[in-house]
């Protein structure tokens, strides 16, 4: 269950984020993936994280509370052709601080857009992850676009440019915001590692 979605801070220094005192699950991916659209359909808000006007703009990690015992962030997209170098690099250095520098954190969701084959830039930062030892969670989103055949070719062929980087696959999950397909598999992933 998830009952109550509440904003607590914008940050850019993640030693300023809320105390790390529950169980944290970070949202990330490229501009346009459906990470606003996914943390609202997530906590039955309209407008809890709002849907992307000027991509690339934000560059905020962004804590919110959820029914007192675990925080969701929405983390910065990636990957956005506009923004310049200075703004990349701001970003690259905020958010490897944030993902190396918060012990609570339990989940990183990297969402994937479900109606690609794999992309470069996605495969790239997951590798990072990687690298820096993450628990990396695959959230494909807007399953509702296509056929579920093709979504499915999309999801295998993603899984197999993985199976090349790691050892072992990490979890994933296919969602759509519009028909909820995955909330419910979704929070119970969440569920069980909040409990634990
Ligand atoms: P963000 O930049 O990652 O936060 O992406 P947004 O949530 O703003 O979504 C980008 C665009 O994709 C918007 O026009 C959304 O309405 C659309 N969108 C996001 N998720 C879905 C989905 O599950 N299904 C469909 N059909 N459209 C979606």
């Amino acid at each position: 269950m998830l009952k109550n979605a509440r904003f607590l801070t914008s940050n850019t220094d993640h030693r300023k984020c809320p105390p790390a005192n529950k169980p944290e699950f970070a949202f990330i991916g490229r501009s346009n993936v459906g990470k606003s659209s996914l943390i609202n359909m997530l906590t039955n808000h309209k407008h809890l994280a709002k849907i992307s006007g000027k991509p690339g703009k934000t560059q905020l990690i962004n804590h919110f509370d959820i029914d007192g015992r675990w925080y969701m962030v929405d983390l910065p997209g990636y990957g956005f052709a506009k923004v310049n170098k200075k703004l990349k690099a701001d970003w690259d250095k905020m958010i490897r601080a944030y993902l190396t520098g918060r012990e609570n954190l339990t989940a990183v969701f990297v969402l994937i857009d479900s109606r690609h084959s794999p992309q470069k830039i996605d495969l790239e930062f997951i590798q990072w992850c990687g690298q820096l030892q993450l628990p990396v969670v695959l959230l494909f989103t807007k399953a509702d676009k296509q056929s579920h055949s093709k979504t499915s070719q999309n999801v295998h062929q993603f899984l197999d440019e993985m199976e090349k980087l790691f050892v072992e696959l990490p979890e994933f999950f296919v969602t759509s915001a519009v028909t909820f397909e995955g909330r419910d598999e979704l929070i119970g992933f969440i569920e069980e590692n909040v409990a634990e």
